[in-house]
């Protein structure tokens, strides 16, 4: 199988995979550009309708459709992005191999092994604390919001908001929700209590 890297946590679709923000640094210039180089020239492995887009929200709109590989590994087609414009490390050993001068090889197989990476973006401390909490399906977030608005009353944050449901937690009966302007609010089904985070950076899971 080949060896997944650069696939990064969505911020409406939260996963196990590790947000860039917190892989900042630790990679000199002259590194960084060999790496950048070695990942452009890799060779399609797959193509998305879907445009990918940067999760700094830099403003590039040119974040690429497809995967690529040597052959060992497979990437998305904007990791080199990442790596030159937010200066983001990838694991040593991909950095190891990349600089190495092996060649491309033709991939024998075209699955994806994601379980290294996600270790490894724990293990920097990139991955998002989701314990507990649960992505509910499309019929359980149409009843939960449903019930939701009927604890809003007017004057309330999230009062007549367009909601979108990204988790829940059955421990607590709290939602994890997402608001038009992009925050997330956390709230009890109970009462409607809700906390406001500006985003993912403010987010404890306990
Ligand atoms: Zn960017």
């Amino acid at each position: 199988m080949l060896e997944a890297i650069g696939y990064w946590f969505n911020d409406r679709a939260p996963s196990a995979y590790p947000r860039p923000q917190k892989l900042v640094g630790g990679v000199d210039a002259k590194t960084r550009k060999a790496i950048v180089a070695y990942l452009r020239a890799g060779k399609t492995l797959e193509t998305y309708r879907g445009k990918s887009y940067c999760r700094f929200a830099c403003g590039e709109s040119d974040m690429g459709h497809r995967d690529y590989t040597d052959g060992v590994f497979a990437w998305p087609e904007g990791l080199p992005h990442y790596v030159e414009k937010h200066e983001v490390r990838l694991p040593a050993h991909f950095v190891a191999h990349a600089l190495s001068g092996a060649p491309y090889l033709e991939p024998k197989v075209k699955r994806i092994d994601d379980a290294p990476w996600i270790k490894w973006g724990a293990q920097q401390g990139a991955d998002v604390d989701l314990i507990g909490w649960d992505a509910l399906s499309w019929d359980d977030q149409k009843k939960v919001l449903e019930r939701l608005h009927g604890k809003l009353a007017p004057g309330h944050p999230l009062h007549a908001q367009q909601l979108e449901v990204l988790l829940g937690r059955r421990l607590t009966d709290e939602l994890l929700v997402l608001l038009p302007d992009a925050r997330m609010a956390r709230v009890r089904l109970l009462d409607g209590k809700a906390t406001l985070l500006s985003g993912w950076d403010d987010w404890d899971a306990r």
